[in-house]
């Protein structure tokens, strides 16, 4: 029903490494979190490929959706409808050596030397699903039994449940087992609760209702224009700004041209300064001066818009829309190298 988009924020990150100026863009704080944002999309993204070999046919799959709750949002990795149950699977994307104590409630972390304290996996899922429930009961959907697994996207962890708590073998798996405890919770349920009908209503309703997370992430790093790059960034070499010349874009350092460079120019504005974009706005951002050439950019890329005129702002479209391929300069990409085991 919903396949896993680049959240937001993974997006947003992008956008920013390639708009800054290469003497920022080493910001090891930035690089960090960008870094956990990718780990944990990476891993859910294992996950996923686990799930898609499963047999079971009926089954309705939301790949990441956040929903509100007030005054709360959750967020749930991935959901799955079936008519006897609704599962919630929580992954993690944890490395190494991990021990969970069921009589503290605590997860801890050893890796590489290193221990760290996570919160509990078991109560997190537990907490969505009470989420969830209240959710459901808000669109008159009651009694559905809901059933949580926290899944470890990586074959290589080490789980270790040092008190041997039975309970807890069923709660927090790995993803090469995934498809047994589907099974094990599917026979626990013997009655169908929801209709093909029902769940079909209820996508529809989930699909409305998911709000990604956005984060402005200039104020969250106090980052100000002077830091990000002026103009349409040659795709070659990266120098910046290419010279619009007609119809198309020109580098003035290695001769090459391109005719749609500035579209990703104007899909990081969205992802960095907001939703709209006018075409004064348009103008300042890729550095032309001709009001005409940034109305004909502007209509080519088939944005909706609102407003008529001087007062019209072309509209950011939406997250499914955005391109999940990320081209990052070749000096990021050296600093961001993904070890995943
Ligand atoms: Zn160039």
């Amino acid at each position: 029903m919903k396949y896993r988009l680049k959240i937001y924020d993974l997006l947003i990150y992008e956008a920013l490494f390639r708009r800054f100026h290469e003497r920022y863009a080493r910001n090891n704080s930035i690089i960090s979190a960008y870094r956990k944002e990718k780990a944990g999309f990476d891993g859910e993204r294992n996950v996923d490929y686990k799930l898609s070999t499963y047999p079971q046919k009926d089954f309705f799959i939301f790949q990441g959706i956040r929903l509100p709750n007030p005054p709360f949002y959750f967020q749930i990795d991935t959901l799955i409808l079936t008519k006897k149950l609704i599962y919630i699977l929580e992954v993690k994307n944890y490395k190494g050596n991990l021990k969970y104590d069921s009589k503290q409630n605590q997860m801890t972390q050893e890796v590489k030397g290193e221990v760290n304290a996570f919160k509990d996996p078991i109560l997190q899922a537990e907490a969505q699903k009470t989420h969830l429930q209240q959710w459901l009961e808000k669109h008159g959907i009651y009694n559905v039994p809901i059933e949580t697994l926290v899944v470890i996207a990586y074959p290589s962890t080490i789980i270790e449940n040092i008190h041997q708590d039975p309970e807890v073998y069923h709660k927090i798996i790995h993803t090469e087992s995934l498809h047994q405890h589907l099974n094990r919770l599917h026979e626990t349920h013997a009655k169908d609760v929801l209709t093909t009908a029902a769940i079909r209503k209820l996508s529809k309703t989930l699909l409305q209702e998911d709000q990604p997370l956005r984060t402005n992430i200039l104020d969250y790093y106090n980052i100000d224009d002077q830091q990000l790059i002026k103009g349409v960034p040659c795709e070659q070499c990266n120098y910046s700004p290419m010279t619009r010349l007609a119809g198309k874009w020109s580098c003035q350092k290695c001769n090459a041209i391109s005719y749609n460079a500035h579209e990703r120019v104007i899909l990081d504005h969205f992802l960095l300064h907001g939703d709209t974009i006018t075409n004064k706005q348009c103008r300042d951002l890729l550095r032309i001066s001709s009001p005409r050439t940034a109305y004909l950019i502007l209509n080519g890329m088939n944005l909706e818009h609102s407003g008529g005129n001087k007062g019209r702002k072309y509209i950011s479209p939406v997250l499914g829309n955005f391109p999940q391929v990320s081209y990052l300069p070749k000096e990021i990409m050296s600093t961001l190298i993904f070890d995943k085991l």
